[in-house]
């Protein structure tokens, strides 16, 4: 019996060492994601694109920090309405809907508002299938290894892949399919694959009609 109670000790204590292993293998990842999303990639985003002060350009680097080009800043926001999120946010609510970081800004406004790409390019990707967190959407290639993503349309134009665009064309019309609580654009753009602020290419604010 005191041996038992002597290997039961120690089997609490090892259990004990072991789950607190555990806790620490399961936890440390999800935090240093967090951490990652809230500052790193913000920090990789700043590297790859800023506003010039002088030129009041848009100065663009590729991941080895080479400055790969200046482009005009964009008057032409994907749509109306008002920006109902920001980038880099993480409220309570996301969190409770299981949410990460907001990988975009939020235009809302009503249903079937169009939508338009923020600078010129082609469609690579046409998503009529309302089966993912973005729902259905559009993703456009822009110079300079720019994209850009517009998420929760209602009905996507059905642009073909690889048709060219430019501000004004309607490339799709606001809606709420995906993960999305009314109906609103998400509007994500990327730098070599890494989000960036969509607020750095843009002037001022959305329109409101
Ligand atoms: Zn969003």
């Amino acid at each position: 019996m005191t041996l038992l109670l002597w290997l039961y000790g120690n089997t609490k204590m090892e259990l004990k060492i072991v789950l607190s292993t555990l806790a620490v293998l399961i936890f440390l990842p999800a935090a240093a994601v967090v951490v990652v999303a809230a500052s790193g990639v913000s920090l990789v985003a700043d590297a790859l694109a800023f506003v010039n002060p002088t030129t009041k350009m848009v100065d663009l680097f590729d991941p080895n920090g080479n400055k790969v080009a200046s482009i005009e800043l964009s008057t032409t926001w994907p749509t109306t309405g008002y920006v109902s999120d920001e980038f880099g946010t993480h409220e309570s609510w996301r969190k409770a809907l299981g949410l990460g970081v907001h990988s975009g800004i939020d235009i809302s406004n009503s249903f079937d508002t169009p939508i338009t790409t923020f600078m010129d390019g082609v469609v690579i990707n046409n998503d009529s299938v309302d089966d993912s967190p973005c729902g259905k959407s559009v993703t456009i290639q822009h110079v300079h290894n720019i994209t850009s993503l517009y998420c929760h349309l209602n009905n996507p134009a059905m642009l073909p892949i690889g048709s060219k665009v430019t501000p004004g064309d309607v490339i799709g019309y606001m809606g709420s399919t995906g993960t999305s609580t009314g109906s609103h654009l998400h509007f994500t753009t990327k730098v070599y694959g890494i989000l960036v602020n969509p607020r750095i290419f843009m002037v001022g604010e959305p329109p409101a009609q």
